[in-house]
């Protein structure tokens, strides 16, 4: 076939164009990105060696967890993000309230990661797990003094108990399990009950609470887990170390329900560009070997069932999980806070 010089040229442009088009594919500049409410030395390492596997790049936005989240919100269906990355079911259900999320379908996601550790539909999943359990000072309380959350607020620890405020996230999420295992008005009790019993009005973080109880201020306190494990390492600061080798872990409400968890998770965005290597990511973290890097880099249990646990979470031993479904959390968040506020807890 013979073709005119007008035709001759459109094909050598097509040509031109494909060449142009294929070293993409071949050299595989497909990319990604997420928004990381965690910090970048605990997700960095893995996503290189995601890169390295199947040559996708992952660009890091890091930064706090709400300000990402209105970031995702005024960017809308413009966001460059594909995944967003959070701590707390609560943070995850506000972000899939606030229509930034998508639901997903992944199998291997699906088998990987016990039911209730991810949101039924497919908005979110989890990728760690921390518990919420009671600590307490080893030289003044016994362990067979403690029992349930519900038994905190027994007038026997009165001015002895050391818990952050009721604005955050974490204790939120507590108060709304409880509204799940107990009734309305016997929670709303609990928290009065609890607010008396408190040493100080509440301040600080997790870790003062435990530094707290270790200097003398009060005999129990409550916190995540991995802020334990970051003191127990806190290698340049001994302060640090010897307030935690004062305190041990008490695993609550054992013979009932279990104690408290919650997870860091990731979602796929709305606005997501690159779907399935997005989907690609999340399966590349639940891996054997990503479950068990993810999950020492923070002190953080595996959500991963039978990825071995870091040596500091072993010598806190077993404990029995509350396995109710962490999208719960999220939906009773506003039960919770209203109560809390009635309840008085600052
Ligand atoms: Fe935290």
């Amino acid at each position: 076939m013979i073709l005119s010089g007008k035709k001759r040229g459109f094909i050598s442009s097509l040509l031109v164009l494909s060449f142009a088009l294929v070293p993409i594919y071949a050299f595989g500049a497909e990319e990604l990105n997420l928004y990381s409410a965690r910090k970048e030395k605990l997700i960095k390492p893995l996503l290189d060696k995601f890169t390295e596997q199947t040559k996708i790049k992952v660009n890091l936005v890091t930064g706090k967890a709400d300000a990402l989240l209105k970031r995702l919100e005024i960017e809308g269906r413009n966001s460059p993000a594909d995944l967003f990355i959070t701590t707390d079911a609560g943070r995850l259900y506000r972000a899939q309230k606030a229509g930034v999320l998508q639901a997903i379908q992944s199998d291997v996601l699906d088998k990987a990661i016990p039911a209730h550790l991810r949101e039924p539909s497919g908005f979110w999943f989890g990728l760690s797990q921390r518990a919420r359990p009671i600590f307490y000072a080893k030289a003044r309380v016994k362990p067979e003094e403690l029992s349930t959350y519900e038994a905190l607020a027994d007038i026997k620890w009165k001015g002895n108990i050391c818990i952050r405020s009721s604005n955050n996230i974490y204790n939120q999420s507590l108060v709304a399990s409880m509204l799940v295992h107990n009734k309305k008005a016997a929670v709303e009790q609990w928290v009065k009950g609890l607010v008396a019993n408190l040493a100080k009005p509440p301040k600080g973080g997790d870790r003062d609470q435990i530094k707290a109880a270790a200097a003398g201020q009060c005999d129990i306190a409550v916190a995540n887990t991995y802020y334990f494990g970051k003191m127990i390492h806190a290698k340049k600061d001994p302060k640090q170390q010897k307030a935690a080798a004062a305190m041990a872990i008490f695993w609550p409400n054992q013979k009932g329900r279990g104690t408290h968890v919650n997870i860091s998770g990731i979602a796929v965005t709305k606005s997501a560009k690159h779907k399935a290597s997005a989907i690609k990511l999340m399966e590349f973290l639940v891996s054997r070997d990503s479950q068990k890097w993810y999950a020492e880099s923070n002190h953080e249990y595996p959500v991963v069932e039978g990825v071995e646990w870091s040596d500091t979470l072993k010598s806190w031993g077993k404990f029995k999980a509350d396995t109710l479904n962490l999208s719960t959390l999220g939906e009773l968040n506003t039960d919770a806070v209203k109560l809390m506020d009635r309840g008085g807890w600052k």
